[in-house]
């Protein structure tokens, strides 16, 4: 299998509960490489930009006021197989939803405030990365 990307970012609701260090715990004993990691308060123009493939959705304008809500920690992630294995981690979209001992099932709330992020292919795990880092920010010999 192929050393793959993906983001993941710690929503607001996770910052706000102080489960930073928990949440990174859990992927990192899941055996992610953190490559890239800052806490962030998002604008509006930057919440509606990087989902903007929800832009016609109903919930678009709820979930761009929680990206914006508080800040979050997007976090660049690296594993063989990185990311079907953190979509694994992390759960299904709604915690009721999600299996025991994901992230979302531990930690979430609802569907809409979910405490985590996660790319859904290899190349979205690429242009997410980089909607936050840019490249050079990105350390390729950690860990
Ligand atoms: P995922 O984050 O699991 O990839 P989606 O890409 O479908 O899920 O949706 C992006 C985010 O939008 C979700 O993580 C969640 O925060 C929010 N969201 C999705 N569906 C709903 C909904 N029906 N109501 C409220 N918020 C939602
Ligand atoms: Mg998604």
């Amino acid at each position: 299998m192929a050393i793959e990307r993906t983001l993941a970012i710690l929503k607001p609701d996770c910052v706000r509960k102080n489960l930073i260090g928990k949440v990174v715990a859990h992927i990192q004993e899941a055996g992610f490489t953190v490559r890239a990691m800052k806490l962030v308060q998002l604008s509006r123009a930057e919440a509606e930009g990087f989902y903007a493939v929800h832009k016609d959705r109903p919930f678009f304008g709820e979930l761009v006021d929680f990206m914006t809500s508080g800040p979050c920690v997007p976090i660049v992630l690296e594993k063989e197989n990185a990311v079907a294995d953190y979509r694994t981690l992390i759960g299904a979209t709604d915690p009721a939803e999600a299996e025991e001992g994901t992230i979302r099932k531990l930690y979430a709330d609802n569907k809409g405030q979910n405490i985590v992020h996660g790319s859904d292919s290899v190349e979205n795990g690429r242009l997410e990365s980089n909607y936050y880092f840019p490249e050079f920010e990105i350390i390729n010999n950690a860990g």
